[in-house]
C-alpha cells in the first residue's frame, strides 16, 4: 500500500485519558505520559489482534517503529500497574482519520474510505458545520484504503 504522508496516523482516541491507582493520593502519584500514538499502537496489536506489520500499515510508520512504539507504550502500561503509577494519555505528532461526520443540523453520514479532512459541506443540507464522529470504544472502524494530505496536525493536550 502507497504511504504519500510521513505522518502517524491514528484512527481512535481513547474516551478516557487519564488513569490512576485507587488510593494513593495525588500528591504521592508519580504520572507516565503515554502518547495517543503508543496508544494506538497497544490498540492495534492488543485490542485488534493486528500482526505488527498490519500495525505499521495502518498508523502510516515502519515495521521497526511500530515495534518501538508498542514496546514503549507496554512498558508504561507495566509500570503503572505493577508500580502504582498513573497514566495520561497526551497528544502526540499525528493525523486523525474519519470516516464519519455530522453537520451542526443533526445530518449524520459515512465515507466508504477514512479520510484525514473534513468535508466542506454537509451532503444533505449544504450545512458548514461539519463534525467527525469519533468511532466508538472497540468498534472496528478500519476497513479499507485510507486517503489524506500531506502534513501533520498538531494535537496537542488532547
Ligand atoms: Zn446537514
Amino acid at each position: 500500500m502507497a504511504r504519500p504522508s510521513k505522518c502517524r496516523r491514528v484512527e481512535f482516541l481513547p474516551n478516557a485519558t487519564y488513569f490512576k491507582p485507587a488510593g494513593i493520593p495525588l500528591g504521592d502519584l508519580e504520572e507516565i505520559s503515554m502518547s495517543v500514538e503508543e496508544a494506538e499502537a497497544i490498540r492495534l496489536k492488543d485490542l485488534e489482534g493486528l500482526e505488527q506489520e498490519q500495525g505499521a500499515e495502518k498508523m502510516n510508520i515502519s515495521r521497526p517503529t511500530f515495534q518501538r512504539v508498542l514496546a514503549s507504550a507496554r512498558q508504561k502500561v507495566a509500570d503503572a500497574l505493577l508500580n502504582g503509577k498513573a497514566i495520561r494519555i497526551i497528544g502526540g505528532n499525528f493525523e486523525m482519520s474519519w470516516r464519519r461526520f455530522r453537520c451542526h443540523k443533526g445530518h449524520e453520514w459515512e465515507l466508504d474510505t477514512a479520510v484525514s479532512e473534513l468535508p466542506e459541506l454537509c451532503p444533505k443540507c449544504r450545512e458548514r458545520n461539519v463534525e467527525p464522529i469519533l468511532p466508538a470504544r472497540g468498534h472496528h472502524f478500519n476497513r479499507g484504503p485510507t486517503s489524506f494530505r500531506n502534513g501533520c496536525r498538531k494535537e496537542a493536550g488532547y
